[in-house]
């Protein structure tokens, strides 16, 4: 079976960092519900459109193709009194950031004696990756699958 829209992929990957380091691989394939939504990169969609189980592909992602650029104004220095006492570095707050209507998550990246830094930036984001998997199955997904617009696994709906 081909991928084209509304098939369900299973995919082996591995993300490397484009200097070379691998930053992670899949253990297991994961699946994802192939037509533009979402699931995946759109430019890996794009790589695998019309390919089949045991293909192959390699994609170099940019910035904006992945996590988008690393944004300086996401970075904010709190008091360190808005936060608990037990705070550490690594610590993720959800928060809002100044304009913006969506709540972003935050994670602690240094703390001062009366100051706190947060950075809402994706931890890979400003950095190119290179996307290389390999296609383990191709299904035709399910009437409720789509209509939901992603994969249910296995063990039926779980969100
Ligand atoms: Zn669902």
């Amino acid at each position: 079976m081909q991928i084209e829209k509304n098939r369900v992929v299973a995919l082996d990957y591995e993300l490397f960092d484009a200097d070379g380091p691998l930053i992670e691989k899949t253990e297991a394939p994961i699946e994802y519900l192939h037509g533009g939504y979402h699931g995946i990169f759109p430019l890996v969609e794009k790589a695998l459109d019309g390919k089949r189980a045991g293909d192959r592909c390699r994609v170099r992602l940019n910035p904006e193709d992945a996590f988008g650029e690393y944004d300086a104004e996401l970075v904010q220095v709190e008091p360190r009194d808005k936060f608990p006492d037990n705070l550490a570095v690594g610590m993720q707050f959800e928060g809002q950031a100044q304009g913006r209507h969506d709540a972003l998550v935050y994670t602690v990246t240094d703390i001062a004696a009366d100051k706190v830094v947060v950075d809402a930036n994706h931890p890979l984001a400003g950095r190119t990756l290179d996307f290389s998997c390999a296609v383990a199955a191709v299904r035709a997904a399910s009437a409720e699958e789509m209509s939901h617009g992603h994969v249910h696994g296995p063990a039926g709906h779980h969100h």
